[in-house]
């Protein structure tokens, strides 16, 4: 972006969604970023590489860590989400990883929330009491259960607003205050809202995380994964959780397809929630639906922290049909477009059973306590034609 562009007020998010972190004047004038397919870079001088290596001088050394195509799509999440610097990653275990590893240490405890996705979860609970740190629990839709499980000792918080995959929404305003009195760090999951609908530094994370497999990637052709903070803690994460614990490094042409599904993510979003919020709207006025859970409508417990705390509501509906897990088995199989897949975020309208998929790791105990319950089923809207997503639902419905 030049430098009057840049004069008078910050550019929109669409606007920095497809310029920022880019000029075509230092790329031959190539409109769309170059792929730098490298592994490695040439060093002027034999001095140079030495003074790289030591950080006396900046450029690109070999590619695990960086890359410049790699950069662009950095500053350009950075500036989407509002944080200083953004790493890109391997996928969206491998940012929690790189998070959770780079900056907990023996003998440090973490907080989390009750509802995450399954492996999250399931790396939090199983392989952090490994490596000698505290794990505990809350409920963090309940602000007094989080001051009362939050203490001195608390290194840091982990959630997901909406959470995966019953879309509870946490108020990460009263989490962050609560958290940043004990001198903890916040750390949170963004990727069912994206910085489209809710920009988590703003309200005071100190780190983002995304599954960018999802809404960011947008095109279920990738498997990616981005974290947003402080200049310092980014560097924190890619000297230890990129260089040299993960390696878990993004290539550069799945940087580039980033970068191309970010110049719509604006659209894709608004689109998104639009027809999410008609599907919800159909299927909570449905004789054979027992529940349903989506930020958007005026039943959800936390409505009014969701209308606060985002812009919009997101495309993933959660629902419960009378006769619960077999009603939800014959639902799922008499639908003709929308597709029986997990992930989510993608142009297609998927649907899947997180008891048996997504959050089977989960223990049948523990998905109970966390509001899993077997029947649950989990919608993500696609964005075809809103009439044929709802035809497609309402016969599936009548059919059972
Ligand atoms: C899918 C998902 C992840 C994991 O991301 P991958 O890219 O599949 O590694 C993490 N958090 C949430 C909320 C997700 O939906």
């Amino acid at each position: 972006m030049s430098d009057k562009q840049k004069r008078n007020r910050q550019p929109g998010f669409s606007t920095r969604a497809i310029h920022e972190g880019y000029d075509p004047a230092d790329h031959l004038g190539a409109l769309t970023p170059p792929i730098f397919m490298t592994s490695t870079f040439a060093f002027e001088t034999a001095e140079a590489g030495g003074e790289m290596f030591k950080g006396e001088r900046g450029g690109y050394i070999y590619g695990r860590t960086k890359n410049p195509t790699q950069t662009i799509l950095e500053q350009r999440i950075a500036s989407l989400e509002g944080g200083e610097a953004g790493m890109a990653v391997g996928s969206g275990m491998a940012a929690t990883s790189c998070v959770l590893l780079s900056l907990l240490s023996a003998g440090d405890e973490i907080v989390i929330d009750h509802t995450l996705y399954g492996n999250t979860f399931a790396h939090l609970t199983q392989t952090l009491p490994r490596f000698g740190i505290k794990v505990k629990l809350a409920d963090f839709t309940d602000i007094e259960g989080v001051r009362e499980t939050v203490s001195e000792e608390t290194k840091m918080v982990f959630f997901e607003t909406p959470a995966n995959p019953n879309v509870r929404v946490i108020d990460i305003t009263e989490v962050a205050t609560i958290v940043h009195k004990v001198g903890g760090l916040v750390v949170v999951d963004n990727t069912f809202a994206t910085p489209v609908l809710q920009r988590p530094i703003s309200m005071g994370a100190d780190v983002v995380v995304h599954s960018a497999t999802k809404y960011i990637g947008g095109h279920a052709d990738i498997i990616a994964g981005l974290v947003i903070s402080t200049a310092d803690i980014i560097t924190q994460c890619r000297q230890a959780g990129l260089r040299w614990i993960t390696g878990a490094t993004l290539s550069p042409f799945n940087c580039f397809l980033i970068l191309r599904g970010l110049k719509t993510l604006e659209l894709r979003m608004e689109r998104h929630s639009s027809t999410a919020l008609q599907a919800a709207t159909l299927l909570e006025g449905h004789h054979k639906v027992k529940s349903i859970s989506y930020p958007g409508l005026a039943s959800f417990p936390q409505y009014d922290l969701a209308r606060k705390q985002m812009s919009g509501f997101g495309g993933l509906v959660s629902f419960e049909l009378d006769g619960g897990i077999d009603a939800g088995m014959k639902m799922m199989n008499n639908l003709e477009l929308v597709t029986r897949a997990v992930s989510l975020g993608d142009s297609e309208t998927l649907i899947q059973h997180p008891a048996s998929m997504t959050h089977a790791v989960y223990g049948p105990e523990e998905r109970a306590k966390h509001g899993i319950s077997d029947g649950l089923l989990r919608l993500s809207i696609g964005l075809e034609t809103a009439e044929d997503i709802l035809e497609d639902i309402e016969a599936a419905l009548n059919a059972l």
